[in-house]
């Protein structure tokens, strides 16, 4: 049996152990010290703009602390991107709210912002205002922020900017995750660059950040003993974590370069041009996170990923729809049929950045059988 080919494995840089092996030098084994600040600086200073990072245990901690932090509770609605991972939604349920799931659009993958305005002017009718709207550069597509902006200006609601599979993504030359309102990161093991798990909360202001910090540590009141007034979270991420962190942001560069260069290397040399591929709209760069084609049909992209199987090849269908989840199907949804389509007939290839030349006419191989 060839060796397995992984769909994304975690690639380290070379750093980390020296930043890990300081902190056990120094004994900064704890949720905090000196790798958690660097590793949120230096973050800090990568996404410019005004982004105050708060490094928490997951993705989904810090989508969980935005919605504390907007104020969503009980009964309130939320937009969500339907065409997404489902800790994207998952948050929503923590804070007993309602999701009200939105359709995508071709041109991106992402949120279509004219099934958001849809949603909102019928939500607004109903006299339910939504309290957030969950957008998500998937894939590492940035999704149209010019318009999905421009709604929540308008109508005013916050953006929660899930950029979980974008760092390294610019839309009109800024980096994703400085856009939201509030915005999150995942450095979990198949994301672009990885400590292991983890994840990052970013914020337009130093106070937001440090709420954001008092409720990943337990929600402590100042006072002597532990006094406690709002519910407390247990979400941040520790000083060791934070070392391999440090490393990979060394080579992040480096990692959206290699796995751009693998979509590139996908586009060229698979022959079959009934295989087609999501193109850069203008003005956006993706970090091509995961490479994905679309088949025909969905009986061809179940050949496909058969065919790669048996040559122990892992691929993955593109993410099916929150609103096709049996958790998710009893919410309201505004769908277009795009990302039923795209999860039926779409497939992601291997894209680690530590894939080599010779895995890749491996994989191609097999679809250019096709
Ligand atoms: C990975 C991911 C998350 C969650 O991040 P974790 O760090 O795994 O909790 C959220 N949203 C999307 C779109 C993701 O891909």
């Amino acid at each position: 049996m060839s060796e397995k080919i992984w769909l994304s494995s975690p690639h380290m840089g070379g750093g980390e152990q020296k930043y890990i092996k300081e902190a056990f030098d120094t004994n900064w084994v704890a949720p905090l010290g000196p790798n958690v600040n660097e590793f949120e600086n230096t973050l800090q200073t990568y996404l410019k703009g005004n982004s105050y990072v708060a490094a928490l245990s997951s993705g989904t901690a810090a989508i969980h602390l935005a919605l504390v932090q907007l104020g969503v509770s009980g009964g309130d609605e939320v937009l969500c991107q339907s065409f997404t991972f489902s800790a994207s939604a998952n948050p929503i349920l923590y804070q007993g709210a309602t999701p009200v799931f939105i359709d995508s659009e071709l041109e991106t993958w992402n949120m279509c912002p004219e099934l958001l305005e849809n949603a909102i002017l019928n939500r607004l009718k109903n006299g339910k205002k939504p309290k957030a709207i969950i957008v998500v550069h998937l894939y590492g597509m940035p999704y149209n922020v010019t318009k999905i902006h421009e709604l929540s200006l308008k109508y005013e609601i916050p953006i929660i900017e899930d950029s979980a599979e974008a760092l390294g993504s610019e839309f009109g030359g800024e980096k994703c995750g400085a856009f939201g309102d509030f915005s999150i990161l995942s450095f979990n093991g198949n994301k672009i660059i990885t400590t292991s798990g983890g994840g990052a909360l970013i914020t337009k202001s130093k106070v937001k950040k440090e709420e954001a910090i008092f409720f990943a540590t337990q929600a402590k009141d100042k006072a002597p003993h532990y006094e406690h007034s709002k519910i407390g979270y247990n979400y941040r991420m520790s000083n060791i974590i934070a070392g391999i962190g440090r490393g990979q942001l060394e080579v992040l560069d480096d990692r959206v370069l290699a796995r751009r260069s693998n979509f590139k290397f996908y586009k060229k040399e698979i022959k079959n041009k009934k295989f087609t591929f999501l193109d850069e709209p203008e003005g956006s760069f993706t970090n091509r996170w995961l490479t994905c084609i679309l088949t025909p049909s969905f009986e061809i992209r179940e050949k496909v990923r058969l065919s790669l199987e048996n040559e122990n090849i892992e691929s993955r269908p593109l993410w099916k729809p929150m609103h096709l989840q049996p958790l998710f199907k009893k919410y309201l949804n505004f769908t277009n049929g795009t990302s039923q389509k795209l999860f039926e007939v779409g497939l992601c290839l291997p894209s680690g950045s530590n894939i080599t030349e010779k895995e890749l006419y491996r994989i191609v191989g097999v679809l250019n059988r096709f």
